[in-house]
């Protein structure tokens, strides 16, 4: 696909005129990690064969309610997904961003709808990383009694036949259930300092660099819950180039830069580009 190649290029450049790097990242960039994609409810069955005998789509088996009522089940789903985050190695694609942040002297934050934690485990430094949604690696009260938010260092296993945990978490102050610090749907118990601590980093980053040529490179953000997208195009509006990789809804106006593929292809392409 000589066009594809082609815009490889000028992405290269991109990165090669830059001196700041926004990443901005959505549930496609963990596919290439071989996490399990939900979009639809046949893709979260074909990962869920439970939920699929339940017919409980992702928004059902995900709802906060079932703390409340069940945590046993709550914790199935959320433990099974803690346990695979854990568990996956963040593919090559991570580690070439690091790579090029390095070789340019970039300046760089990540911002992220994933709840995955993927960034810190690929080895970017906690203090320059956006969780928009929050992160599983992270817990809270469900009533919740304080503003508390922990480190999750527990071990939840889970039984696949019934999914449900067979250990619940539990709050470090009153002993009720908690939850993950994870923004949810129909979800009104979130606590969002963790979040707007790290919003408060991210604007000071953008206000440090607004002198800097940035540019920022988008990674499977799709068009379902669009917060990750409309970050990278209001900085595209006030004057930073824009690389958007989707192998599905890459579509952005130039003069940015639209790359119909994966992460992990997008990446790999430009890092030829850079090389050749
Ligand atoms: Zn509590």
């Amino acid at each position: 696909m000589a066009d594809l190649q082609e815009r490889f290029r000028h992405a290269a450049a991109a990165v090669q005129n830059a001196r700041a790097l926004v990443i901005t990242a959505g549930a496609g960039m963990g596919v290439d990690s071989g996490l399990p994609d939900f979009r639809g409810d046949r893709g979260f069955w074909n990962a869920y064969a439970m939920y699929e005998r339940l017919r409980l789509s992702s928004v059902q088996a995900a709802n906060p309610a079932h703390f409340e009522c069940d945590p046993a089940f709550g914790w199935g789903f959320y433990g099974h997904r803690t346990n695979l985050y854990r568990e996956t190695v963040p593919h090559a694609g991570f580690s070439l961003l690091r790579e090029w942040i390095g070789r340019f002297g970039l300046d760089w934050f990540v911002v992220t709808s994933n709840v995955d934690g993927q960034f810190q485990k690929a080895g970017f430094e906690e203090e320059r990383i956006l969780e928009v949604h929050g992160s599983i690696h992270h817990l809270q009260c469900i009533r919740p009694c304080s503003q508390a938010i922990w480190e999750n260092r527990e071990t939840i296993p889970v039984d696949f036949a019934t999914m449900r945990a067979g250990h619940i978490p539990r709050c470090l102050h009153c002993g009720a259930v908690a939850r993950p610090n994870i923004l949810m749907f129909g979800d009104w118990s979130w606590i969002s300092d963790r979040t707007a601590r790290q919003e408060r980093r991210f604007d000071e980053f953008i206000t440090d660099c607004r002198n800097l040529p940035l540019l920022v490179v988008e990674l499977g953000a799709g068009t379902a819950i669009p917060t990750i997208r409309h970050t990278s195009e209001q900085l595209g509006r006030s004057g930073s180039m824009v690389v958007r990789i989707n192998p599905r809804e890459a579509q952005i106006s130039p003069p940015h830069i639209s790359l119909p593929c994966g992460a992990l292809e997008g990446l790999r392409g430009i890092a030829a580009a850079l090389n050749a």
